[in-house]
């Protein structure tokens, strides 16, 4: 759960291999990735004495260090910010002895063990097993007014924040599962949700399409787009366009407190894809409920390969797999 996305930088840069570039050191048990399962998997894999290092990529702590109030992970009954949280885990996993390192992984090579990885400042891995905790990065509209109301009013994720808008006006954007499953859940908590799809239909299954448009809180605007947001300290409204390029265009604004984006997550899975499979959408498939890639060895834990409940404690739990996996592929060498 992490924002590493950029290290989806060229796969096929020519990086130094083991003796042409000082030399790869070799870990027993890597980790990459430092959000709820990556900082799990180390906690488990350092109690297994397994000799842990964990690569924190470009955004220590991961997605929640970007939200506020975490109120849904078990043992914080008054709430925690995310990032205390993350900070929690973090020192959790230093306390059982992993170490914690800074880069961004950018290419690796799983064709046979141990595997080699490649981090942005050219340092070279080899390890002999190796857990996948990047996370996925939620897809924003690319508006630079989301920068500036994130955590003011932006999000993209209802589960985590929808909580703040009780009685409020929010809008959901997107026309999918995700949208329709969120706008169905914000219209629990608020008084009112626009759901804003650019098509003139909806994308999501019957059942969820169903359930939006019979719900008395939710409007649609089919076939709308946003064009931009807008408040004093915190989100007011949004500038919305109808049926932006045609002759009955019509742009006006909506007054919302929330502005939730449910328009798809990428995965960080890129540099692992020519080794692991993964679906269309480059969540990494692993077999069955276990967090095995089909690469022995190789694991993979938390938003990665989960495309259906991305929570913080699911992704714990997951690293928690991974790194008892990794344990007994370790005592099989
Ligand atoms: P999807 O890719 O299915 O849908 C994305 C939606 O966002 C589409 O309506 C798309 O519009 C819209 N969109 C994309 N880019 C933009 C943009 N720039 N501006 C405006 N709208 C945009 O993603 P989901 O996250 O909804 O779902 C991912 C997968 O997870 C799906 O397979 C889904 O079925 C599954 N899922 C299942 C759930 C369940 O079963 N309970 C719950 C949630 C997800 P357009 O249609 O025009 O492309």
């Amino acid at each position: 759960m992490n924002n590493m996305n950029e290290q989806t930088t060229n796969a096929t840069t020519p990086l130094p291999r083991e003796g042409q570039g000082g030399g790869a050191s070799h870990i027993r048990c890597l980790i990459i990735g430092a959000g709820p399962a990556g900082y799990t998997a180390a906690i488990y894999a350092g109690r297994a004495n397994l000799s842990p290092v964990l690569y924190e990529g470009i955004q220590p702590g991961g997605q929640l260090t970007q939200t506020t109030e975490v109120e849904n992970f078990p043992g914080y009954p008054e709430g925690v910010q995310g990032f205390d949280m993350m900070e929690d885990i973090r020192r959790q996993a230093e306390r059982f002895g992993c170490e914690m390192r800074q880069g961004v992984a950018v290419k690796t090579d799983l064709s046979q063990r141990p595997y080699h990885v490649w981090f942005d400042d050219e340092t070279e891995v080899t390890a002999d097993a190796i857990i996948i905790a990047t996370g996925a990065k939620a897809k924003y509209l690319g508006l630079k007014d989301e920068e500036e109301y994130n955590g003011k009013g932006v999000s993209a994720c209802a589960t985590c924040d929808g909580f703040f808008y009780r009685k409020k006006t929010v809008a959901v954007v997107g026309g999918g599962d995700t949208a329709c499953e969120e706008a169905s859940y914000l219209a629990q908590l608020a008084s009112k949700v626009y759901l804003i799809v650019r098509k003139p239909y909806l994308r999501a299954t019957q059942i969820m399409q169903d359930r939006v448009l019979n719900n008395p809180k939710i409007e649609v605007l089919f076939e709308h787009n946003t064009e931009g947001l807008f408040g004093a300290d915190k989100l007011e409204g949004a500038h919305v366009v109808y049926r932006r390029g045609e002759s009955d265009e019509r742009r006006y604004d909506i007054q919302i407190d929330g502005f939730f984006l449910a328009i798809g997550h990428k995965p960080n899975s890129d540099i692992f894809r020519p080794w692991v499979k993964t679906d269309e959408t480059g969540y990494i498939l692993v077999e069955g409920d276990s967090p095995r890639t089909g690469v022995p060895g190789v694991f993979a834990a938390g938003d990665v390969a989960d495309p259906h409940y991305r929570q913080a404690v699911i992704a714990a739990g997951s690293g928690a797999k991974a790194a008892i996996e990794a344990e007994r592929y370790l005592a099989t060498l």
